[in-house]
């Protein structure tokens, strides 16, 4: 372990130089073309097995070790989002409108260094790594599906990710056993009613005010529907029914997210909105459509890999505090890696110290304290090499009793 740690702390230029040009250098979800060439041709100098366009834009890339052994797939995201950044760096992204404003510029830099790191010590580990480098987390449906069916998990035994975090301290690791992260859907509501005179609005059904009353009425389906101790949220936010001061609404949409842990709590809110709906809309005459769309799964992360990478975490330099984190209603699509591989995914503290406000992911000014990149290389490092470590050990003592 020692000597991946080393081998990091001499990386940690690069890494941070790595994680710059893909700042500079955001692609949207589905539109990455220059990014997993970069990430495949870094590979491929390292004499990585590399497969691209897996799922369409993934890349995924193997190292096998010098003895044999159980299979780790790493995974770092690496799509930016639609937004200007207001950051005023020297690393700021060159793409008008599109920003790395969660992180993901991080978590590939942080894997490419890592993967580095790995093939110095290759002739020592006891097994293989997968590094899973996805594109398009950020958008529903995701990569994560698409690479998984294209077969990136096919003889993984474990999968471990991070997700840098804007919010926690530097030095901090931020685990959880069970459900982390929630469920993501979206949902689509069209009012319609009968235009009008804004004099005349006893000729009319009133679409806006339909669709205004409905806004309100959602909100009971978490205060009264729902078991309290069961965590949701119903939030529209997109209202839309513009027209002259003086016309009555023929037509108002509505656009929400819904964001549950359990799969009855999930079935339950998509009914009940449906039958708010019909309620609301009943009492003013119109008609409507409803359409509910389901995103990402919750995150569930497995107990036995959370506690292995949570015991370790403390032993990482540069860690200074391991604790366990609050479920967050924010979705991952990890989540479906969850679903057919054991494995774990934590929170790397990233907040940069001193700035006034923490701004949060997804926001303009949104950045991180690069020194939580090497955090993150070594905390997925230690794992995959100490799983890798102990599994042999556990192989291979049947054939010690023979
Ligand atoms: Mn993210």
């Amino acid at each position: 372990m020692e000597k991946l740690f080393a081998k990091l702390e001499e990386l940690t230029d690069e890494i941070v130089t790595l994680r710059r040009y893909l700042h500079e250098n955001p692609e949207l979800s589905f539109q990455e073309v220059e990014t997993p060439k970069f990430i495949a041709a870094y590979h491929e100098a390292l004499g990585h097995e590399v497969r691209t366009g897996v799922g369409r834009r993934g890349v995924v890339a193997v190292l096998k070790g010098g003895k044999t052994g159980k299979t780790v797939a790493l995974r770092a995201d690496f799509d930016a989002l639609p937004i200007q950044e207001e950051n005023e760096v020297e690393y700021k992204s060159k793409v008008p409108g599109v920003m790395h404003a969660c992180g993901h510029d991080g978590h590939t830099a942080s894997l490419l260094g890592l993967a580095k790191a790995l093939n110095s010590m290759k002739d020592d580990l006891e097994g293989t790594v997968v590094f899973i480098h996805q594109h398009a987390e950020e958008v529903v449906p995701g990569g994560a599906v698409a690479m998984i069916e294209d077969g990136c998990l096919d003889g993984v035994d474990v999968i471990y990710g991070t997700h840098l975090s804007s919010g926690i301290p530097v030095g901090e690791i931020a685990y959880r056993v069970g459900p982390t992260m929630a469920a993501a859907d979206c949902f689509e509501i069209t009012i319609e009613g009968q235009g009008g005179h804004g004099a005349q609005p006893h000729l009319t059904k009133d679409a806006l005010v339909t669709a205004a009353q409905l806004v309100v009425n959602l909100q009971q389906i978490v205060s009264r529907r729902v078991n309290p101790l069961s965590p949701a949220v119903v939030s529209v936010g997109s209202f839309e029914a513009k027209n002259a001061f003086n016309v009555i609404a023929d037509k108002a949409e509505l656009k929400g997210t819904v964001r549950t842990f359990s799969e009855d709590t999930r079935d339950l809110i998509e009914k009940e909105i449906e039958a708010v709906i019909k309620a609301t809309v009943a009492a003013n005459g119109s008609n409507y459509q409803y359409s509910y769309t389901r995103g990402y799964p919750a995150l569930v992360n497995h107990k036995e890999d959370t506690e292995f990478v949570a015991g370790l975490a403390k032993d990482v330099p540069g860690v200074t505090n391991v604790r366990e984190e609050e479920p967050h209603m924010g979705g991952e699509d990890f989540a479906y890696y969850l679903q057919h591989v054991p494995g774990t995914f934590f929170f790397t503290g990233a907040e940069i110290a001193g700035r006034e406000v923490t701004y949060p992911h997804h926001h303009p000014k949104f950045d991180i304290d690069e020194r939580a990149l090497i955090i993150a290389a070594k905390t997925l490092g230690a794992a995959t090499v100490k799983y890798l470590q102990e599994q042999s050990t556990i192989t291979a003592e049947p054939a010690a009793l023979v």
